[in-house]
């Protein structure tokens, strides 16, 4: 055997071991980012460079541009970034094949690139990263000419390094598609979890904003919430909105981006909003974002808003798996909504009478303890109103239960008008209501109990027989004067009421301390 032929034999095994070793380190990468740096380090020193840049496609511009490198400026870094055929790196992802350049100061397509720089008198090889199907990159390595022309031998080991690279950046990039997929599926589980287990809408819808920043990286999210008449968008929940403007922001229905999804009901992804002239809206300068994903918040076919995320820039655009996720997301949120809304109207329902819409007697209860506490606290007086209406029992006989029912719901509705937004109209039992008056003294409560059973008396309430008048008769009693506790206080308007019923009805009795013995004679 010669020696030159040992040498090359020597050096073949060099670099088949120094492949072999490069895959095993390239393996145990966990990121993209590590893996190039790996990658243009080793190949640096396998093959004596001074200079080393991967670059990856950007498939989104459909550019080349440097992701790792060595011995490169930092302003090129910045600012090389090569469409499909353009200078060498650019011809190589077109092509899929390697290239050797022995001296780039004698390659056009170098120097075209390079002609704002100084052009480097090196020998230069290109080499993909690229697998039987694509082209994901390129490597680039260059060396001074002093320091030897690349040869025929060294194409060949880079080729092998891109081919290498190639496989392990996808295994790199699956993996981490997935642990993203995990994280996300984690988050949405806990959402889930919480949404059950908690009525409270706020804590959900802010845990989901959280979850959506965390699992899409995004800069800012969203939760907007249209309002009753179903014509602006306001902001419900919010991450990496300044607080002062997420309160004031209002969007109309089919305006800007939100407005636009919540018109449509279909989500919307903008990569790059500069580039967009559907939105010349004020969502570019409000959130200054560049990457822009909104998807329709539904409950059971109906809209009840819109989820916004934005991403500066400078990190990766939105794409269609963010959108899945983000769909995700609000169908957690539009559970929560629904949820806290059959909650709130279970516990409307608890406390309203079903005939008169009125609060109930439980309602009346809750509230007097509540006025009475309050009175007591700012030394005010709470007057307490019980009213019966008079011969109720003869409406019913003469016009029907439902005629009867139907002029409950009109005496009711009358007592609300009647009296103050303050006042609280309760039905207290079959044809009775109570009113609870909050800072208002016995003559003032007298004045208006009075006024009440006026105007009733006054109005028609029977269609079959327009003569028919309806009278009340009524109790009153005040705190603290007549009693502090509120029993008592219940009690003593209810006896002055029977009170009014034993003079002859339709009339307005104030309670006396002497009514409590009185009550004691009084038939059951
Ligand atoms: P007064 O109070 O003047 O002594 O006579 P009244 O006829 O109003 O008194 P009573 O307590 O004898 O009768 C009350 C009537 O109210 C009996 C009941 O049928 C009727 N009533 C109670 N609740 C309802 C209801 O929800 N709908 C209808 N239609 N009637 C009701
Ligand atoms: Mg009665
Ligand atoms: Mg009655």
């Amino acid at each position: 055997m010669t020696k030159e032929l040992e040498a090359i034999i020597q050096r073949k095994d060099a670099h088949l071991s120094a492949l072999t070793q490069m895959s095993v380190a390239m393996n145990s990468k966990r990121s993209t980012a590590e893996l190039m740096d790996l990658v243009s380090k080793q190949t640096r020193d396998l093959v004596g460079a001074d200079r080393v840049s991967i670059m990856l496609v950007d498939p989104l511009s459909e550019q080349l541009s440097i992701v790792s490198s060595t011995g490169v400026d930092e302003d090129v870094i910045q600012t090389m970034h090569l469409k499909k055929g353009e200078g060498i790196a650019g011809k190589v992802w077109a092509e899929g094949k390697p290239l050797l350049i022995p001296d780039t100061s004698k390659s056009p397509d170098y120097l075209k690139i390079s002609q704002k720089r100084q052009p480097l008198a090196a020998s230069l090889i290109s080499v993909p990263i690229n697998d039987s199907i694509d082209t994901f990159g390129v490597i680039n390595v260059q060396r001074p000419l002093e320091s030897g022309i690349f040869e025929e031998e060294e194409l060949n080991l880079l080729t092998l390094i891109g081919i290498q690279t190639a496989g392990t950046l996808l295994n790199v990039r699956l993996v981490s598609d997935l642990q993203d997929q995990i994280r996300s599926i984690r988050s949405a589980q806990e959402i889930g979890n919480v949404i059950v287990s908690t009525f409270d809408v706020d804590t959900v819808l802010r845990l989901i904003v959280r979850g959506i920043r965390d699992v899409t990286g995004a800069d800012a999210c969203s939760i907007m919430l249209l309002d009753e008449e179903g014509e602006y968008l306001f902001i419900r929940a919010s991450e990496g909105i300044p607080e002062d403007i997420a309160k004031t922001v209002r969007i109309r229905k089919g305006e800007n981006i939100a407005g636009w999804v919540a018109q449509e009901g279909r989500p919307l992804l903008i990569s790059n909003i500069e580039e967009d002239d559907r939105f010349e809206c004020t969502a570019k300068g409000r959130y200054s974002t560049n990457s822009v994903l909104s998807v329709p918040l539904k409950a059971k076919g109906r809209l009840l808003g819109v989820i916004n995320v934005n991403r500066l820039v400078s990190t990766r655009p939105f794409n269609s798996n963010d959108e899945n996720l983000l769909m995700i997301f609000s169908n957690q949120a539009a559970i929560a909504l629904e949820n806290a809304r059959l909650y709130n109207e279970l516990q409307r329902l608890a406390i309203t009478d079903g005939l008169t819409g009125l609060a109930n007697h439980r309602a009346f209860q809750d509230q007097l303890k509540v006025e009475l506490a309050r009175a007591s606290r700012f030394f005010q007086e709470v007057s307490l109103l019980i009213i019966d209406i008079d011969h109720f029992k003869s409406i019913n006989d003469s016009f029907g239960h439902q005629r009867g029912d139907h002029v409950l719901r009109c005496v009711g509705q009358a007592l609300q008008r009647l009296v103050r937004k303050m006042d609280m109209v309760a039905r207290y039992g079959g044809e009775e209501f109570a009113i609870i008056m909050p800072q208002t003294d016995k003559s003032e409560a007298i004045r208006i109990a009075d006024r009440i059973r006026k105007s009733v008396e006054k109005e028609r309430w029977v269609e079959e027989d327009p003569t028919r008048s309806i009278t009340l008769s009524m109790g009153v009693s005040e705190y603290p004067k007549d009693a502090h506790d509120p029993a008592i206080l219940v009690e003593l308007a209810d006896l002055a009421l029977y009170q009014s019923k034993q003079n002859g009805r339709n009339r307005v009795t104030s309670a006396t301390p002497d009514m409590l013995k009185i009550k004691l004679e009084k038939p059951t």
